[in-house]
């Protein structure tokens, strides 16, 4: 069996998180810290903070954004139904703007037409690890005065090229970067999120509501000699990381440079086993982008049943998943105020499919996977 994806786990981890379990610390102390600075050290950014989930990161992103009751936020409906969510969770309204078909990110055209005076935010997804044309949504957002939050939740070391500079996602452009480390992206804790911000106020806010508004953290009280009460200014909550998290968090960032080498060496592999179907589009990477691919999303043609041909690769132990989801085509979005064509959304996700992408994925297995899809799209009478 060929999975869609796999962690990249070995002993190095279990004896992180092993080491954690016996010193007795177990919540959010000393490596949450520790992961932290080195988060901030790889994106280039001046504060990263940790927390529970990129759900989590998002809600607390969006909320130092300001946005609340009555505003609204622009989003891809294109992307996992978290992006979406984290709007509501704010008491404000999703506004979908539809994607570049090509890179499967927020086309700035798009964005710029759905701005209105109630416009809070901007929400963009750097999806599938592709960074998403950043330097076109700033200067959208700037020009409106709007701020710009980025879901990088996939996009953990994907590079960008801004101002004829490298520089790693997340440093951040926007207001607050937001990442995941679910075991389907590319390094994982189980469960886990951060934020990276330049600003040092917001930091500070995100630090309170991610600990019930605290304002002096336990760490410090255990350390102290001195008898210290803490107070609850604001209403926060708990999305705390654990230490045990952060430890096998710390270890997987050792092995990033190892991981998105070896995706990248994938995916060009992908493209050159499948680089002559012509009735297959291969994804594309901008000149300015470099992504981790995350995942590999290949577009079928129109003629072809998606389905089908998903359900014929599993029958030859083939992991496949469709093209990202449409939250407006959700029944939790069925009412969702629509005022901007989606057609590029939904055309992507009913005829893209994700192929399997792992470290450690063999060259047979990707083999067994590109000849497996061209004998599909050959039976359909598209290669
Ligand atoms: C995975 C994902 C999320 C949610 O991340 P969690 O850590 O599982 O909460 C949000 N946005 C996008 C684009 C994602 O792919």
């Amino acid at each position: 069996m060929i999975p869609i994806a796999k962690p990249y786990l070995d002993m190095a981890e279990a004896d992180a998180a092993r080491e954690v379990v016996l010193s007795g610390w177990l919540s959010q102390g000393a490596q949450v810290a520790a992961f932290e600075r080195e988060f901030a050290s790889l994106t280039g950014a001046a504060q990263a903070c940790a927390v529970s989930n990129c759900t989590t990161a998002l809600h607390l992103a969006l909320l130092a954004a300001g946005v609340g009751a009555g505003d609204e936020v622009i989003a891809p409906s294109h992307s996992f139904i978290a992006t979406a969510n984290s709007i509501r969770y704010c008491g404000a309204t999703p506004i979908f703007a539809d994607i570049e078909p090509a890179t499967y990110n927020l086309d700035p055209e798009c964005v710029a037409e759905a701005i209105t005076e109630r416009t809070r935010a901007i929400l963009t997804v750097h999806q599938m690890g592709m960074p998403c044309n950043l330097g076109a949504l700033l200067a959208v957002a700037n020009r409106h005065g709007i701020p710009l939050i980025e879901d990088a939740a996939c996009a953990t070391g994907s590079q960008i090229n801004m101002d004829g500079a490298w520089e790693c996602v997340g440093r951040p452009r926007g207001l607050v970067s937001c990442f995941s480390f679910h075991p389907r992206k590319v390094i994982t804790t189980g469960e886990g999120g951060m934020l990276t911000t330049s600003d040092p106020g917001i930091d500070r806010k995100l630090r309170l509501w991610r600990q019930h508004g605290m304002n002096v953290p336990d760490t410090v009280r255990h350390s102290s000699a001195q008898v210290i009460f803490e107070s609850y200014d604001v209403v926060g909550f708990n999305c705390r990381m654990t230490d045990i998290q952060a430890a096998i968090g710390r270890t997987q960032l050792l092995r990033l440079p190892e991981i998105v080498a070896r995706r990248r060496a994938i995916a060009s592999r992908y493209a050159e086993l499948l680089g002559d179907i012509d009735e297959l589009g291969l994804p594309f990477e901008p000149e300015w982008a470099r992504s981790n691919w995350q995942s590999y999303c290949v577009r079928l043609s129109e003629r072809v049943d998606q389905k089908t041909v998903m359900q014929n690769m599993l029958n030859q132990g083939i992991a496949t998943r469709r093209g990202i989801m449409c939250s407006h085509r959700e029944a939790s979005y069925a009412h969702a105020e629509r005022r901007h064509s989606l057609r590029q959304s939904e055309l992507a996700q009913d005829h893209a499919i994700l192929l399997p992408i792992y470290v450690q994925m063999t060259e047979e297995d990707q083999a067994r996977v590109a000849d497996a899809l061209r004998a599909e799209l050959r039976a359909s009478g598209s290669a």
